[in-house]
Formats: structure tokens, C-alpha cells, sequence
């Protein structure tokens, strides 16, 4: 179905296909980048490297492992296929998403000023605003889908801009090219948070992105069961000073994780088409809906940035939020009341989710804040997993209808 960038790159000079798996299309790389069957035994899988230390011929002598926090080899094929996934030279892996964005926090200095969305993720506003403030740290939000407000927010110290799209919950989609342009011009990183789109639909190296950042925890995993973060970078020498803090902080994840995430990254591609399928044929049920006043997802013509999601990513993703047309009460019994869809934070699984923005994930906003932002008592949240679709229009169904009772 995508229209993938590297799908015209396949073919060798003499016209056959090319064989090497690091020139192969993403679905290919998905289950065969950074992985070879163990050159001992034969298995398939990459091992659980259930180690701490490994021993040395000589001191300083060794494989290129020597002790797990540095590394294991089941964290470096974790690796080498997430690099390979985003277009990028390099990958790290980290404990959570947190701590993949802790490091590149880590990379400034105090004094330096960030400028972010005024949406991003809220673990994030938090590290930058409760934790990173102390350390002298200064961040300006702004809407990020505003160029002018991005320019008018760049300051002599500005070193990082981060961007996430699509936003949460709101599915606003900002520009990448244009974004990284802005802060290069500023001598300052860009940084892209791609936990929603996924390198699958989007890889934002390939629009001049210096560094993306992963929650391995949502669709990379993919099945619920694990947490996890990577950085993935196109520069060796931006990639050994993320090594460092890699290893000086030593939020690093352990083997059964990285095994359970390259478990999950082989299956993205079929994973994500259903989930881009049911999100876009459950978009336009609940659009055409009378029980819901508007939909927020990028697929939808409607939506403002429909233009720039369709150049900038393969398709318009899992994720969407919609405003039931009722009370906070009503709109929490919507979401207490799914038996397909789970009332639970997080997403990318395969199981759908349903939550409430205004109820939990961003309940501690203040509400008139809350709704200058957009987030309306009566928002919902999905992350649209890939059951039948069917069934998940009769589960809301059913959840609109007793919600109205
Ligand atoms: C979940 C999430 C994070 C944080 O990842 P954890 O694995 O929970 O630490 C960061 N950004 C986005 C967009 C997320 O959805």
C-alpha cells in the first residue's frame, strides 16, 4: 500500500533486485535489519544475552562487549534494525521514551534555551519544565504548526527545538523540512519525537531531522508488554556523544526487553496498515456520526494539516480523537463503557484503546486552559488497534447509546 521512499531504490544497476537487506524496502528490513541466525548455533531469533560481563583475552582485550550497561548484543541488533528503520547510521536504546529524551537533554548545556510545541507529550512538557528548569534550562512552547511563532520564539541560546507529529491529542501535524530548517538556521538541533507515526509512515532524518526519538513502549513493541525508548541519529559523531550519556546515566534497557521490541518491529508493517485501515474507516463513521461534533485525524480531508500529513508521512497513522457530543459525565461513561476498546492510557498496541484527555491523561490542566487548547470535556481519545473494525463501530455504538440513557 505506502508509497515507501526507498521502493524505487531496490534494483541493482543490472536490474535485478538487490539482494542486501540494508537496500531492501522497509517491510523487508523490518524483520531482517541488525539480524543474522547465531553464527554458533543456527537459531533464528536473536538471543536473550542474560549477561552482566564478558570476558577479556588481555585487559582492554574483548569481543566489543564488556560489561551490559555499555552494551549487549541483543540490544545492538535492536539497534542496528531501528536504525535501519528510520534511515538513520545509528540507534540507542534507553529503559523508557523518558529516557531516550533525558539524553538528549543531557546533550545541551546549562543556559541553553529549547523551544517546543505547545502540545508535546506530558512527559515531556515535564522533564523540561520540573526537571531540566533547575538546571538552568529554559523552554518557550508554541504552536509549532505556527513558522512565524517558531521564528519569533528562536533565541541566541536556543540549542534544541523539539517537534512531535502528530500531536497528542489533537492530531496536529507539523513540518519537519520547514521546522529543522528554522532551527538549523539558529545553529540549534531538531529533534522529532516519531512515536506516533512510526518510521513505518514517517522518517523524519529523511526531512533533515538531527535526531528522532522512539517509546519503544507503543507501536515498535507493539503488543502492550514492554517499555522502552531509542534515539536514532544519521551522524556518528552525534551518535558517540548520545553513547556517552547512554552510558553515564545507564538508563539502559535490559536483554528480554530489546528481545520483545525487535520481536515487535518485524511485524510494524502489517501491524500498521490495519491499524491506518481501521483508524481511517472509523474516522469516517464517527465523522458522518450524529452523536460526535468533530473528529481530529489527518486522514480526514477536513483536517487542517491533511495536505502536509499526505506529503509528509506514507499514511495518516492509528491514532484519532473525537468530541462526543455530551457532558464530562456522559463522555466518561462513553469510555467506561467499550468492552473491545479498553479505557486505558498509552497506545500502539494491538488491542484498542480508549481514554479520556480531559479526565486523565491532561486532567491536572486547568479547565479553562484545557479548553483554550481544545481539549473539550467531551474529547476522546483512541488508539484504533487491529481487531475488526466492525466490531469496534458497534462497541462505541453500543457505549454512545447507554452514555445517552
Ligand atoms: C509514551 C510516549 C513517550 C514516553 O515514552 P515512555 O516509554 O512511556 O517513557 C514519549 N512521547 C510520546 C509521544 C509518547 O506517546
Amino acid at each position: 500500500m505506502s508509497d515507501h521512499a526507498t521502493d524505487d531504490d531496490a534494483t541493482a544497476a543490472d536490474g535485478t533486485e538487490d539482494a542486501h537487506i540494508e537496500d531492501a524496502r522497509i517491510e523487508t528490513r523490518a524483520i531482517h535489519a541488525g539480524q543474522e541466525p547465531d553464527p554458533e548455533t543456527g537459531a533464528l531469533m536473536t538471543p536473550i544475552h542474560a549477561n552482566s560481563t564478558y570476558k577479556q583475552s588481555a585487559p582492554g582485550e574483548h569481543t566489543g562487549y564488556e560489561y551490559s550497561r555499555t552494551g549487549d548484543p541483543t540490544r545492538s541488533d535492536l539497534e542496528a534494525n531501528l536504525a535501519s528503520l528510520e534511515s538513520g547510521s545509528h540507534a540507542r536504546c534507553f529503559s523508557s521514551g523518558m529516557g531516550a529524551i533525558n539524553t538528549v537533554l543531557n546533550l545541551l548545556d546549562a543556559g541553553d534555551h529549547v523551544v517546543a510545541g505547545n502540545d508535546v507529550y506530558g512527559g515531556t512538557h515535564r522533564i523540561l519544565t520540573q526537571v531540566y528548569e533547575q538546571y538552568d534550562l529554559d523552554t518557550t512552547f508554541v504552536d509549532t504548526t505556527d513558522l512565524d511563532a517558531v521564528r519569533d520564539a528562536m533565541r541566541e541560546e536556543t540549542a534544541l527545538v523539539w517537534v512531535e507529529t502528530p500531536t497528542n491529542p489533537l492530531m496536529n501535524v507539523n513540518d519537519i523540512a520547514a521546522l529543522a530548517e528554522i532551527a538549523h538556521e539558529g545553529d540549534a538541533l531538531c529533534a522529532v519525537d516519531n512515536t506516533f507515526a512510526t518510521p513505518y509512515l514517517q522518517r523524519p532524518l529523511e526531512h533533515g531531522a538531527d535526531i528522532v526519538a522512539q517509546s519503544l513502549t507503543k507501536y515498535l513493541g507493539g503488543h502492550s508488554d514492554t517499555i522502552g525508548g531509542a534515539l536514532i541519529v544519521d551522524d556518528a559523531d552525534l551518535d558517540e556523544r548520545i553513547g556517552f550519556y547512554q552510558n553515564a546515566v545507564g538508563a539502559t534497557p535490559g536483554p528480554f526487553d530489546c528481545f520483545l521490541v525487535l520481536r515487535g518491529t518485524k511485524t510494524l508493517p502489517v501491524r500498521m496498515d490495519r491499524h491506518c485501515e481501521n483508524a481511517a474507516e472509523l474516522a469516517a463513521w464517527l465523522d458522518a456520526h450524529e452523536d460526535v461534533a468533530r473528529v481530529y485525524y489527518p486522514g480526514l480531508e477536513s483536517h487542517p494539516e491533511h495536505e502536509l500529513a499526505a506529503e509528509q508521512m506514507d499514511d495518516f497513522g492509528g491514532m484519532l480523537s473525537f468530541e462526543f457530543d455530551g457532558t464530562l459525565a456522559e463522555a466518561s461513561t462513553v469510555v467506561s463503557e467499550t468492552d473491545v476498546f479498553t479505557l486505558a492510557e498509552s497506545l500502539g498496541g494491538v488491542e484498542s484503546l480508549i481514554e479520556q484527555p480531559a479526565a486523565m491523561t491532561h486532567a491536572a490542566i486547568p479547565r479553562e486552559e484545557r479548553l483554550a487548547a481544545g481539549l473539550t470535556d467531551g474529547l476522546i481519545r483512541v488508539s484504533v488497534g487491529v481487531e475488526h473494525v466492525d466490531d469496534l463501530k458497534a462497541d462505541l455504538q453500543a457505549a454512545f447509546e447507554t452514555a445517552r440513557q
